[in-house]
């Protein structure tokens, strides 16, 4: 376990409780689910909750806390679903159990015992509730450095059911699912000077050390970097001036101890983009601060490899490719109307600098999907923020779109249905034939254009075009999902989501 992980202490202070009077805890959190969802009401509990509910309807509206000598500490905190309609999914259990943990801090409990209950309605209600609670606990990376946080020191998860196996295994696999988040969280989080892409890659060491089934490369010398990923290299020409600030490429690969049951590869690159001042096209009027969330997409592959090593399905072998650089500005600054050749050969013109993730990324696809065939049914991912006209699109839910080689399987349908189970939004967006020809080059012995400064729509199937047209993979039988997490990451003042690593988790069977 690595010095990061243990402020949490994320195996040994969360215990699986069956007593809900046990004197070990300060506090029960109860979920309280509308009448019409069939959830009964806990038997020690129940009277005193129909008490309350005449004493204070609103206990249906928001969260309070009562004292209750029926449960550990006295003290009952009622976090309430509230009204669920058809429109409504999983995540109302998700954001009772975050109010409801929150809560009962803010009222110095330190030990909760939340209860866990199962839900018809909504079939995974365990994990996400119990995901939803250990969320709530998180602290960011660069305050728990200074302090070692004190905001808890144990929690308990209750289910009404005899103790059984299979609770236990939801607890597990929501652990497994938050220590993947905090990785995912602490990279994407935090700022652009704690995690340069130098510091990025000790802490990637840090995180995967002793894991016998990861190992990890990192490329970070700048004359194979110009050579091997000259698109990159070109974003990173302003900032390879510091060496903190360089590029690197960190390819983290999961292998599990028999490789005979492997029955699928997976290859996720991500755009690690540590800060992104637009380039010499540079961020005006205050467009600039956010910008640190630019690396959540490398962010999320690191976390997903982080589940798989702590999870080790058997039949997933996994590439994890992370496109670390910073988009800075200066007399080195790459600029519009620059034309650069790809590792494919194909030449691109530059026309936006602050088009620079699908140029970080486009490289290592090539190679990635180059490679590709020679594993055993491959699955190609890229994970990136990469425009605001996803979030503007589709608010904070990721737009998953598929090259024709996955549209054939409907993967991006598959990957929304395993999001609303886990209570992660994913669209699915549509490449179509335009999205792909308005990347063809204008100019003579131009083959591509980062991005056609005329197109007034689309713009990200536009970019996932981009990348299809890049990586090669618009006439290759390989499968492909682009998955821009611009809306979906997270903005401050908010923690990074982490979204999709729960998803594609439960997709991917990572956890069963
Ligand atoms: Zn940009």
């Amino acid at each position: 376990m690595s010095v990061h992980e243990v402020f949490y202490k994320l195996y040994d202070n969360i215990f699986i409780e069956t007593n809900l009077q046990n004197t070990d805890y300060d506090a029960v959190v109860f979920i309280l689910y509308p009448d019409e969802l069939g959830v009964n009401l806990p038997r020690h509990i129940g009277s005193f909750v129909d008490k309350a509910a005449k004493i204070d309807k609103h206990i249906n509206n928001s969260v309070t806390v009562w004292n209750c000598d029926y449960v550990s500490g006295g003290r009952l905190i009622i976090s309430p679903i509230g009204k669920v309609t058809p429109y409504h999914d999983v995540s109302v259990v998700k954001k009772a159990a975050q109010k409801g943990v929150v809560r009962a801090l803010d009222a110095g409990a330190k030990s909760p015992l939340i209860v866990v209950q199962s839900v018809v309605h909504f079939p995974d209600a365990q994990l996400v509730c119990v995901m939803g609670a250990l969320e709530a606990l998180y602290s960011p990376l660069q305050m728990r450095e200074r302090v070692a946080p004190n905001n808890f020191t144990k929690i308990g998860f209750h289910a009404e059911e005899q103790l059984s196996e299979g609770f236990e295994r939801i607890v597990r696999n929501a652990i497994a699912m938050e220590r993947a988040r905090i990785i995912a969280r602490d990279i994407g989080g935090s700022d652009p000077e704690r995690m340069a892409p130098a510091n990025i890659v000790e802490y990637i060491k840090n995180s995967f050390a002793g894991e016998s089934n990861i190992t990890i490369n990192v490329i970070d010398d700048e004359k194979l970097i110009a050579k091997e990923y000259p698109l990159l290299a070109a974003v990173n020409r302003a900032a390879s001036r510091v060496d903190r600030h360089k590029a690197r490429v960190v390819e983290i690969e999961y292998k599990p101890s028999d490789l005979s049951r492997v029955t699928e590869t997976l290859i996720l690159v991500g755009k690690g983009v540590t800060y992104d001042t637009g380039g010499a096209d540079i961020k005006i009027s205050g467009r600039m601060a956010g910008m640190a969330r630019d690396k959540c997409g490398a962010a999320v592959v690191a976390g997903f490899l982080k589940a798989c090593s702590i999870l080790k399905p058997p039949h997933l072998k996994v590439t994890g490719v992370l496109c670390l650089c910073r988009n800075s500005v200066g007399s080195d600054s790459y600029v519009a109307d620059e034309l650069l050749v790809s590792r494919s050969g194909k030449t691109v013109r530059v026309t936006n600098t602050d088009a620079e993730g699908r140029l970080a990324m486009a490289d290592a696809l090539f190679k990635m999907a180059d490679s590709a065939s020679k594993e055993l049914n491959p699955h190609i991912y890229t994970i990136a923020t990469l425009t605001g006209h996803a979030r503007a699109c589709y608010g904070n839910n990721v737009a998953a779109m598929d090259n024709h080689s996955a549209r054939a399987t409907n993967h991006s349908g598959k990957l929304q249905f395993s999001g609303s189970r886990v209570a992660e939004g994913i669209e699915v967006s549509i490449v179509r034939q335009e999205d792909l020809a308005v990347n063809v080059g204008k100019c003579k012995g131009d083959d591509l254009v980062q991005y056609d400064t005329d197109a007034k729509a689309r713009n990200h199937q536009l970019a996932a075009g981009f990348l299809i047209k890049i990586g090669g993979l618009d006439d290759k039988n390989l499968k492909y999902t682009h998955l821009d997490i611009a809306g979906a990451a997270g903005e401050a003042p908010h923690e990074p989501s982490a979204v999709p690593v729960v998803s594609l988790c439960h997709l991917h069977k990572v956890f069963m």
